[in-house]
């Protein structure tokens, strides 16, 4: 861990702006809503904005940009994590408005009679890197009860962003993406004994901790124990559960994994109702070629 952080950061920035380049650029990562009742995140990196998932009916999810000081045409494009109704609902409504290219897997896809036409539809293999404008996009597989359920990675010259909601479990696979990211998107759904507590019927009790359900805090906190390194500056926690978890509860658990790592990232709690705090980094970038 004889990682020096400033160093990274320097290497980071300067790494791909075009020669002769010198502007200001800013990493941005926001949820505009996180919950069972709707889910969207807004990315911003290296001058493109990006919304994973739009859970959020589309005049919604535009109300919620204005309060970050965004409007649907400051958005690039949509990727699709999966196609539960929570993730779904105001992709085809922003798409048409705001000529948005939507990035999504073939059976998600299939799995969505009702998104509508969208003119720039682009498919892509899990497992398979893509280019969005400057900006490097991996998806990898999570094990969840939807066709084909991903997680993505976004690099930039700005650093790189992991994005995991929506998991019942963490895999080897899931763990190895996340690595040496400058800011994290974990699931933290769950406290297990709320959950088993609570008033759920026991069937979706069961769904819920299944292998294809949510994380809970135990098992994201696992993970974070596995990826946690010296570069990671912020870890946002999402798809909280409002019955069967307390954001006071989930950020205990993940400040006391953050404290073993040796580290002081800041941990923002993606809400419901409202858009979370934002994690803003502003950088000149200057070439190196
Ligand atoms: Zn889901
Ligand atoms: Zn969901």
């Amino acid at each position: 861990m004889g990682f020096i952080l400033a160093a990274c950061n320097n290497f980071r920035y300067k790494g791909n702006a075009p020669q002769g380049d010198e502007r200001n650029s800013q990493l941005r990562v926001c949820l505009l809503a996180s919950g069972s009742r709707g889910n969207s995140a807004l990315i911003e990196a290296d001058g493109s904005r990006l919304l994973i998932d739009a859970g959020l009916s589309g005049v919604e999810t535009e109300r919620r940009l204005s309060t970050i000081g965004l409007t649907g045409e400051d958005l690039h494009g949509i990727l699709v994590t999966h196609e539960h109704h929570d993730h779904v609902g105001g992709i085809g409504p922003l798409a048409r408005r705001y000529d948005l290219p939507v990035h999504l897997d073939r059976l998600t896809h299939a799995s969505l009679p009702k998104l509508g036409k969208i003119k720039a539809l682009h498919h892509f293999t899990v497992g398979e890197t893509f280019s969005f404008q400057n900006l490097s996009i991996s998806s990898f597989s999570t094990t969840h009860d939807a066709v084909n359920p991903v997680g993505f990675t976004i690099e930039s010259s700005e650093g790189k962003i992991g994005f995991a909601t929506d998991l019942g479990m963490s895999t080897r696979l899931v763990a190895e993406q996340l690595k040496q990211c400058r800011v994290l998107v974990l699931e933290a759904n769950h406290d297990e004994k709320m959950l088993q507590d609570g008033p759920y019927p026991w069937d979706l009790k069961q769904r819920i901790r299944s292998r294809h359900g949510h994380l809970s805090n135990n098992e994201s906190c696992s993970l974070l124990e596995e990826i946690c390194w010296p570069g990671l500056e912020a870890i946002f926690l999402a798809h909280l559960s409002e019955e069967n978890n307390c954001p006071t509860l989930a950020v205990e658990s993940f400040r006391k994994v953050l404290g073993d790592c040796g580290l002081t990232a800041e941990i923002i709690v993606g809400q419901q109702r409202q858009a979370s705090s934002c994690f803003n980094a502003s950088a000149v970038m200057v070439s190196s070629i």
